[in-house]
C-alpha cells in the first residue's frame, strides 16, 4: 500500500484537458499527461483493499459491469508507481493487458466505478495511471519486440484486426504459433484505427503496437476481405484454426420518410472517411464528408454520436445537435444502480465540452424522436422533423414511446449522421461456413469457450458479444487464444 492515510489527505486530481476551443484547430489528442510527482501522489490514494473490486471484472451485473474486465492488477501497480518502480509496474500491467496504451486512453474505466474509495469519496485515477505506466515504458525503451524462442509449426488465421483480433494474435504468437491476421481495410486496427477519432486515440499509437507485433512475427494482410477475396472454406483448409474477430459493424438504420436524401450518412462512413483522409493526406485529398459551414444533426446520443460532434466541430460546422431518444441520465448514481456497478450518470464528454466552447450549450436534446427527413427540390437534406416523446409502460410492462402533442420541432440540416448503435456482425462469412448465430445474430460461442458450431473456428470480441468496449475485446481475444492453443496442443499455458 502506498501512503496509508493519503486517501483521506489527497484529493483526486487529473491533468487539465487541452483548452476546448483551441484544440478544435487540430486533430491531436485532447488529454494531457501528468508529471511524475503528481502521478505518484495520486497512486498513493489507493487503499490496497482486501477485496479490490476495481480489478474484479465481474460481468454478473452486465451491462453495468463492475471492475476491470481484463483483471488488471491495479492495487499492485498503484503501489509500484508510488515507490517509483515503474518497470515492475509495467511488467504487472502487461501480464493482464496486451494494449494498455489503448485502454489507458479510451476505456470508460469501469474499474473507477467500483473503486472502494468511490463509495464515499472520489475514486483513484486508475485509468490515468495505466496510460502513464505504458507511456513511461515506451519512453524508457522497455517495450520492445519479444518474439517466441520456438515455433510450433501450427498455423492460425485471424479475421479482423480490431483489439480482439490483435489480442488473440499477440497471445497465440507468443505461444509460438504462426499467426496471420487478415483485414479488409487498408490499415490494421479495426475501430482503434477507423472508428475512434484521432483526438481520442492518435493513430501512431496504434501503428506503434502493430509494428512491434509484426517484428515479433505476426503476419498482417490488409486490403483482403475474407468471404470475397479469400473464401472462408479456403481459410479453413489452409490453417489449423481460424478466429473470427470481425466486429459488429452492421449499423442500425432509421426507417423514416426522406431517409434516402443526399447528405444522410451512417456515422461510421463519416468517421472512417475522415480518419483515412486525415492519415492519407491531412485532408488535402478531399475524400471525406465535410461538415464545414453545415447545420449538422447527429441522431444518437452515445459515444459514436459524440465522436461525430467532435469531428463536425473540427471541420468548422455552422451548428451541431445530437438527438437522443432516451431521457437525460441523472447527475449522480441512483439507488437502483449501486456501487460497485458502473455508475449510469450524465457525462460531459469531449465533444459536448467543445460544443459548450463554440455554441455555448450542450449539443444533446433528450427524448426526441425523428419523424421525417425533409429534402429540397434537388433531393438534398433540408431539415429533420422531430417530436418530443414520453416513455410509458404498456399492459405487458414494456416501455413504449408516446408522442407529446404539440411538441413537433424542425431542425434545419445540411448533414445528418445516424449514430444509433449496431445490430451485429455482417453475416456472410458466418453463413459461408455454416457458423450458428445467436438470437442477436452474433456468432454463437459461449463466453470463456469461444468455440463456434464449426470445429476449429472460434469467435471473439464484438463479433461474439455485440458492440461493446475495447477492454472486453482484449479480454475475449486473450480468452479465445487460450482455447485455440488448447485445441491445437491439447493443453495451454497461456494466461487469459
Ligand atoms: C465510433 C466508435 C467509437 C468507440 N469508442 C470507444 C471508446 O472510446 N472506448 C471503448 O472502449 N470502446 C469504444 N468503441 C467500441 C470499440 O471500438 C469496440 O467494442 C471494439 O473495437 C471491438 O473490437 P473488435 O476487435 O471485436 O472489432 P472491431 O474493432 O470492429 O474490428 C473488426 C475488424 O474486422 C474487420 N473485418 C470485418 N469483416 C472482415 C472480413 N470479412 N475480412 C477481413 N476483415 C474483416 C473490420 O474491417 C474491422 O477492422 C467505439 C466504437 C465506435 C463505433
Ligand atoms: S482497462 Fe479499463 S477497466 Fe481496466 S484498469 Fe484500465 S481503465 Fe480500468
Amino acid at each position: 500500500m502506498g501512503h496509508p492515510t493519503a486517501f483521506i489527505e489527497v484529493e483526486r486530481k487529473l491533468p487539465e484537458d487541452r483548452d476546448a476551443k483551441s484544440r478544435l484547430i487540430d486533430w491531436q489528442e485532447v488529454h494531457e499527461h501528468m508529471p511524475e510527482d503528481g502521478i505518484k501522489e495520486q497512486a498513493s490514494r489507493c487503499m490496497d483493499c482486501g477485496v479490490p473490486f476495481c480489478m474484479s471484472g465481474n460481468s454478473q451485473y452486465a451491462p453495468a459491469v463492475a471492475g476491470c474486465p481484463v483483471n488488471n492488477l491495479i492495487p499492485e501497480w498503484n503501489d509500484l508507481i508510488y515507490r517509483g518502480r515503474w518497470k515492475e509496474a509495467l511488467q504487472r500491467l502487461h501480464k493482464t493487458n496486451n494494449f494498455p496504451e489503448f485502454t489507458g486512453r479510451v476505456c470508460p474505466a469501469p474499474c473507477e466505478g467500483s473503486c472502494v474509495l468511490g463509495i464515499n469519496a472520489d475514486p483513484v485515477t486508475i485509468k490515468h495511471h495505466e496510460v502513464s505506466i505504458i507511456e513511461r515504458g515506451f519512453a524508457e525503451g522497455w517495450v520492445v519486440a519479444n518474439p517466441p524462442a520456438k515455433r510450433t509449426g501450427k498455423t492460425i488465421a485471424i479475421v479482423g484486426s480490431g483489439p480482439a483480433g490483435l489480442a488473440a494474435a499477440a497471445q497465440l504468437n507468443s505461444a509460438g504459433h504462426n499467426v496471420t491476421v487478415y483485414e479488409r481495410a487498408d490499415r490494421i486496427g479495426g475501430l482503434l484505427m477507423y472508428g475512434i477519432p484521432n483526438m481520442k486515440l492518435q493513430k501512431e499509437i496504434v501503428q506503434r503496437r502493430v509494428d512491434i507485433m509484426a517484428e515479433e512475427g505476426v503476419v498482417f494482410v490488409t486490403d483482403t476481405e475474407i468471404g470475397k477475396d479469400i473464401s472462408m472454406n479456403r481459410l479453413k483448409e489452409d490453417f489449423d484454426a481460424v478466429v473470427l474477430a470481425t466486429g459488429a459493424t452492421v449499423p442500425r438504420d432509421l426507417p423514416v420518410e426522406g431517409r434516402d436524401a443526399d447528405g444522410v450518412h451512417f456515422a461510421m462512413e463519416f468517421l472512417h472517411k475522415n480518419t483515412k483522409s486525415l492519415l492519407d493526406s491531412n485532408h488535402d485529398d478531399g475524400k471525406y464528408i465535410s461538415a464545414k459551414d453545415k447545420d449538422v444533426i447527429v441522431i444518437g446520443g452515445g459515444d459514436t454520436g459524440t465522436d461525430c460532434v467532435g469531428t463536425a466541430l473540427r471541420h468548422g460546422c455552422k451548428s451541431v445537435y445530437q438527438l437522443e431518444i432516451m431521457p437525460q441520465p441523472p447527475e449522480s448514481r441512483q439507488n437502483s444502480n449501486p456501487w460497485p456497478q458502473w455508475p449510469k450518470r450524465l457525462l460531459v464528454d469531449y465533444g459536448q465540452e467543445e460544443s459548450y466552447a463554440v455554441q455555448g450549450q450542450d449539443p444533446r436534446d433528450y427524448l426526441v424522436m425523428t419523424k421525417k427527413i425533409e429534402k429540397d427540390d434537388s433531393g438534398k437534406v433540408k431539415a429533420v422533423h422531430t417530436v418530443q416523446i414520453e416513455w410509458k409502460k404498456n399492459p405487458e410492462g414494456q416501455m413504449i414511446p408516446h408522442d407529446v402533442p404539440g411538441s413537433e420541432k424542425v431542425y434545419p440540416a445540411d448533414l445528418v449522421l445516424l449514430a444509433m448503435g449496431f445490430l451485429g456482425p455482417e453475416g456472410k462469412i458466418l453463413e459461408d461456413l455454416g457458423v450458428e448465430k445467436d438470437n442477436r445474430s452474433n456468432a454463437k460461442a459461449e463466453y470463456d469457450d469461444y468455440a463456434t458450431s464449426v470445429k476449429g473456428v472460434f469467435a471473439c470480441g464484438d463479433a461474439r458479444r455485440g458492440q461493446s468496449l475495447i477492454v472486453w475485446a482484449i479480454n475475449e481475444g486473450r480468452g479465445a487464444a487460450q482455447k485455440v492453443d488448447e485445441f491445437l496442443m491439447g493443453k495451454s499455458y497461456l494466461p487469459k
